[in-house]
C-alpha cells in the first residue's frame, strides 16, 4: 500500500481525521496538561493483530502537525513490522512535544504515563529517541503498558544482540539467493556503525569467515573493535567506493541514497538501520536496477520488536532467538515473492504484512 500524504486531504474535512483516514490508523489520543507542561500525541494505527506496541520519542517539534505527522508515519510502520516478523502485535507510536533537556522529568513523565494507562493496553510503550530506561521506569509507576525495560527491572534488556542475529541470519538467506549458498566465508561486508547492533553483527560475521570492513564517526572505538574482530576500518569518504559483497548500514538513515547508489559496488544490502532508502519509492526501485538486492530494514531488524514482544509474555532469551532465527525464512520469501511479482523488496514486504493483517481480520470476524 501506497504511503499517501497531506495534498490526498480534501481540506473541507477536519484535518485530523482526515489524516487519520489517510492511512487508516484507528484512534489517536491528544494529551495535554498545563501543569507539567506535557504535550504528547498517541497514534494506533492497527490492533488487528494484537496490541498496539511502539516506542515514545520525544522532539522539539517545529509545530503539532510535525509532530502529528510523525507519530501517525511511526505509527504505521509499526503495524508492518510486527506483522512481517509474525508477531500478535499491532502498530502504535507516541511523541512527547518539547526539548527533553528543558521539561522532561518525573511529573511529565508520570502524567504522561496516566495517559498511556488510560488506554487500558491498548497501547505498550518503550524507549525511543531522548527517553532512557530511567524514564521508562517512571512510567511504569503510573501504567503496566511499558516494554523494553532493563533486566534489572524483570525486562527483556538490551535488544542489540537479537537484533544483530536478525541482521545475520538476513543476510545469509539474501546471500543464499545471489549466491546459490548462505555461506558468508570470504565475503566482503561493510559495517557501517559499530555500535550496539554492529559489533555483534561484526562478531557473527568473523566467526563465519567474512573479511569484515568497518566505519564508524568513533574513531576510538573503531580501533579497539578492528584490534578485536581483525576487521579493516575504512574512512567515510572512501567507505562507498570499496569493492565489497555486503553493505550493512548499521548507523543512521538515508544512506541508500542517489549519491551512494551511484557509487556501491555490492550485491546485497542488508543492515539494522532503521529507514535506509532515503525516498522509499524512488531508492527501492532504483537498487533493483543497479543490481543490488536489498533486504527491507523493517524486516531485517525486527529483532528489536521480537525482543520486546517476548518481554510481554515472562521474557525468554532462547525464545527471542529462535524467533528472530525466523528473519531468514521471511527475508528469503519476501525475496521470492519481489522477484515473481516483479516488485522491489519493500513492496513485497508490505504486501505480506498486509496479507497477514487481512486474514487474521476476517478469523477474528468469525463469531
Ligand atoms: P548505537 O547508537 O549503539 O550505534 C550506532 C553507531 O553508529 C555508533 O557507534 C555511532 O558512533 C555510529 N555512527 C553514528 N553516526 C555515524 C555516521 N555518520 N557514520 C558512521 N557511524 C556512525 O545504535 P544501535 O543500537 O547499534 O543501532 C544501530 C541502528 O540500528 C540504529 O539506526 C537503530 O535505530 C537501528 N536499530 C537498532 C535496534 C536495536 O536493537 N538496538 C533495533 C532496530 C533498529
Amino acid at each position: 500500500m501506497e504511503v499517501k500524504t497531506l495534498k490526498d486531504i480534501d481540506l473541507s474535512q477536519n484535518p485530523v481525521i482526515a489524516q487519520m483516514s489517510l492511512n487508516n490508523h484507528e484512534q489517536i489520543l491528544f494529551c495535554n496538561d498545563n501543569a507539567t507542561g506535557l504535550k504528547a500525541i498517541i497514534a494506533i494505527h492497527n490492533t488487528v493483530l494484537g496490541p498496539s506496541l511502539g516506542g515514545t520519542r520525544m522532539w522539539n517539534y517545529n509545530n503539532e502537525m510535525e509532530a502529528l505527522n510523525d507519530v501517525l508515519r511511526l505509527s504505521r510502520g509499526m503495524t508492518y513490522k510486527s506483522s512481517v516478523a509474525g508477531l500478535n502485535l499491532g502498530g502504535g507510536k507516541a511523541v512527547i512535544i518539547g526539548d527533553a533537556k528543558k521539561i522532561k522529568n518525573e511529573a511529565l513523565l508520570r502524567r504522561f504515563g496516566k495517559f498511556v494507562d488510560s488506554l487500558g493496553g491498548k497501547y505498550i510503550t518503550a524507549e525511543d529517541v531522548a527517553m532512557t530506561s530511567r524514564d521508562m521506569e517512571i512510567i511504569k509507576m503510573e501504567t503496566d503498558h511499558v516494554s523494553g525495560l532493563p533486566e534489572n527491572m524483570g525486562g527483556s534488556g538490551d535488544p542489540s544482540p537479537v537484533t544483530a542475529y536478525g541482521v545475520y541470519v538476513s543476510m545469509k538467506a539474501s546471500a543464499k539467493e545471489v549466491w546459490g549458498s548462505d555461506s558468508l566465508h570470504s565475503k566482503k561486508v561493510l559495517v557501517q556503525g559499530i555500535g550496539h547492533v554492529g559489533e555483534v553483527l561484526v562478531s557473527h560475521l568473523t566467526k563465519e569467515g567474512a573479511k569484515v570492513y568497518i566505519n564508524d564517526i568513533n574513531e576510538e572505538r573503531l580501533a579497539s573493535l578492528a584490534a578485536k574482530y581483525n576487521a579493516e576500518v575504512v574512512k567515510a569518504d572512501k567507505m562507498f567506493d570499496l569493492d565489497i559483497d555486503i553493505y550493512a548500514p548499521c548507523a543512521l538513515g538515508a544512506t541508500v541514497n542517489d549519491d551512494t547508489l551511484s557509487k556501491l559496488k555490492c550485491k546485497i544490502i542488508c543492515g539494522a538501520a532503521n529507514n535506509q532508502l532515503a525516498n522509499e519509492k524512488v531508492h527501492g526501485e532504483a537498487v533493483g536496477k543497479a543490481g543490488i538486492l536489498y533486504a527491507p530494514d523493517f524486516v531485517v531488524n525486527a529483532g528489536g520488536i521480537i525482543n520486546v514482544f517476548y518481554e510481554l509474555e515472562g521474557y525468554n532469551r532462547e525464545r527471542a532467538m529462535s524467533h528472530a532465527e525466523k528473519i531468514y525464512d521471511t527475508t528469503f520469501n519476501i525475496i521470492q515473492v519481489a522477484k515473481k511479482e516483479g516488485i522491489p523488496t519493500y513492496v513485497a514486504a508490505n504486501r505480506i504484512a498486509e496479507q497477514r493483517i487481512e486474514s487474521i481480520a476476517r478469523i477474528n470476524a468469525v463469531l
